[in-house]
């Protein structure tokens, strides 16, 4: 675990709204409600992994609630980058869905993470942090197309910060195509393109449209293969890199435990993904608790999280020159740790 907890980290795959801690819900509860700050987290957290999907989607409304306001969502962002930071992570990835609010439009929405990912540049100067702009399936195309324009428009005014656009929310809502178009805008915008696939069982066809796309990375990917054979040997070709998010997986029943993970398989085949943590609030985890778990049900050795963390680092959505720089932790921490690597090959 020593190894772990010192691991330079990298985290690609986590949504603002459901990586809120205890003491950051208790924060919020009381910039929103005073005094009230009664926190049952059973209202957020899964506690049990005998829930369905949808019940599971149900849990963000109690974040939803506390973020509606400009401060709180501030907040909220600087609260999930120092836990990321405490955990040593280097690179984080935020992704969120803007909403219209009371006090809020979409691009303020937006606005107030940038702030928050701003102040903590100077809090946690070693946590470099980027932020990629959702959609959610369920709110359907037109509100998708407004996450695009403001997402394209914030793109121009902070290109090192707005980085890339996501599809997610409940998989079985409308269908890729859908969306389709919005994907297409944003790439050919300069923004790179990580998209929930193959989440559930079911909606094949939207499997194949989404790897026909070919993102530059997929979330989840639990069913690539069942989806088809044609989809899994596209998904290879093309090499397009899987988000895996085992704790998430485990407790929304879509993976029936850790052993059985998919990221096993795609490992084994030399096939490249990244180990995340989706929403370590909701999911009760944290970043070093996913490798912790990986490497323990997955049989991993410190020297293939090591490898883990370099290629998510070559699929992230840093600049080439933030790319070297983070190499350039890495490799420090591998020489600095040599003999432990090699101990445990
Ligand atoms: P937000 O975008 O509000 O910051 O983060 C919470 C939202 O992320 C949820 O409402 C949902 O749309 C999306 N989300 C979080 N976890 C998952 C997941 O495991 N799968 C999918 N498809 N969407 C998720």
């Amino acid at each position: 675990m020593d190894f772990i907890k010192s691991l330079p980290k990298i985290e690609l795959h986590a949504h603002l709204n459901g990586s809120l801690s205890n003491a950051t819900l208790l924060k919020l509860r009381q910039l929103k409600y005073g005094d009230d700050t009664n926190i049952d987290p059973q209202f957020y957290q899964i506690m049990d992994a005998n829930l369905t999907l949808s019940e599971c989607f149900l849990k963000f409304k109690y974040a939803h609630d506390l973020t509606d306001s400009w401060d709180a969502l501030k907040l909220a962002t600087e609260c999930m980058i120092q836990d990321f930071a405490l955990e040593n992570t280097i690179y984080l990835e935020i992704r969120s869905t803007p909403k219209k609010t009371v006090s809020l439009s979409k691009e303020d929405y937006l606005e107030a993470i940038i702030a928050g990912i701003e102040s903590s540049s100077h809090a946690h100067p070693n946590t470099l942090v980027k932020l990629i702009v959702s959609v959610n399936r369920a709110d359907g195309p037109t509100a998708a197309q407004e996450n695009l324009e403001v997402a394209l428009k914030l793109h121009q005014k902070y290109p090192n910060i707005i980085k890339g656009m996501d599809l997610s929310g409940d998989p079985l809502k409308f269908f890729y195509r859908d969306f389709a178009q919005v994907f297409v805008d944003a790439r050919n915008a300069g923004l790179g393109i990580a998209i929930h696939a193959a989440e559930v069982n079911e909606k094949y066809e939207d499997v194949k449209d989404i790897l026909d796309f070919g993102p530059d990375r997929i979330g989840h990917g639990t069913f690539v293969e069942e989806s088809g054979l044609q989809n899994w040997q596209t998904l290879r070709k093309k090499k397009i890199p899987v988000e895996c998010c085992l704790t998430s997986n485990v407790k929304c029943g879509t993976v029936k435990n850790y052993e059985d993970h998919h990221l096993k398989k795609l490992f084994q085949y030399g096939h490249p993904v990244a180990i995340c943590t989706d929403d370590f609030g909701v999911f009760d985890t944290s970043l070093s608790q996913e490798i912790e778990l990986t490497a323990k049900h997955i049989n991993l050795s410190n020297w293939d999280l090591m490898k883990i963390m370099q290629h998510s680092v070559d699929f992230s959505f840093a600049s080439d020159a933030e790319k070297k720089m983070l190499h350039e932790k890495l490799d420090q921490f591998k020489k600095e740790n040599l003999e432990v690597l090699k101990e445990n090959i």
